[in-house]
């Protein structure tokens, strides 16, 4: 599949970064996923803002013109030959002999453009398992940054015990899933952790809460506790690969009645039409 690096359209086999890089290295960047539904990219200006947000962040030296850095983005889509894909966004602060401290170079860019990564449609349809684990992230989770080890072994976990994804909890209270957005549907009302350091402000999270607005359903920033999330009505995380998908247990642990519940299909349904341009972006 098509590929970009500083400059570059190649195939994302090519062996195009050298070992003294530091993404590689040190994890020394920030990234974004964005998906493209019907050659569209779903809230790519959401997403951009977030990516500038995230290089600023850490002091990467990002000074790419965004309608620039956008045409590489729509040449990668069309050399693609896909017309629904992910595209997947990296830049990190170079490449230089490792040490620590910042080195004086070119920010690297890369990205790759994959088909969609294919969500089970048996899942989407009877809800996902999750497990309960502890946050052990730094606190600095709203950067979209490359390290992502506490993720990967939480949700390696999770895997490991048959289900999709692992919930964190800090301080007794949900703040997100490894790589998703944590709600909670309670007497119709749907809630989700308050935006702050402990946690990515997610793109979906935001489409959801404008689905909400323009539906009338309640919508509520709130810490969520363990005893609240297990006598949740309905629940469900949301990512750009996954969209809205639904959860029907934790740990072991039935939630509501055992399947998607009947707010959660309703924001999936509008979800969708927004992806599909219908309304909304
Ligand atoms: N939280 C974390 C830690 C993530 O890694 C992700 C996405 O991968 C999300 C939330 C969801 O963000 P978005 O909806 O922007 O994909």
């Amino acid at each position: 599949s098509v590929a970009y690096f500083n400059g570059r359209f190649v195939d994302s086999r090519d062996p195009v970064v050298p070992i003294d890089e530091r993404g590689h290295q040190f994890g020394d960047g920030v990234y974004e996923v964005i998906r493209i539904y019907n050659n569209k990219p779903f809230m790519l200006e959401e997403h951009l803002d977030r990516l500038y947000m995230s290089a600023e962040a850490i002091a990467l030296p990002f000074r790419e013109a965004r309608e620039s850095f956008k045409a590489v983005i729509f040449e990668l889509i069309s050399r693609s030959n896909l017309t629904d894909l992910d595209v997947y966004v990296q830049i990190t602060r170079g490449m230089a002999a490792r040490n620590h401290l910042f080195p004086d170079c070119p920010v690297s860019i890369s990205m790759t453009a994959k088909p969609f990564r294919s969500i089970s449609a048996e899942l989407r349809e009877k809800g996902a398992k999750t497990i309960l684990h502890p946050d052990e992230r730094w606190t600095n989770c709203y950067i979209k940054s490359l390290n992502l080890l506490p993720n990967i072994l939480a949700k390696q976990k999770a895997h490991e015990q048959g289900c999709l994804e692992a919930i964190l909890h800090r301080d007794g209270k949900i703040t997100e899933g490894t790589s998703s957005n944590v709600f909670v549907v309670k007497g119709g009302r749907v809630q989700t952790t308050p935006l702050s350091r402990h946690i990515l402000a997610g793109i979906t999270r935001m489409a959801v809460q404008r689905v909400a607005a323009e539906l009338g359903v309640d919508f509520q920033e709130k810490y969520v506790d363990l005893q609240e999330l297990y006598e949740a009505d309905e629940l469900f995380i949301t990512s750009t690969t996954s969209e809205i998908m639904p959860v029907v247990q934790v740990d072991g642990k039935t939630i509501g009645i055992g399947e998607p519940g009947p707010v959660t299909r309703l924001l999936q349904k509008h979800y969708k039409k927004r992806t599909e341009g219908v309304s909304g972006e």
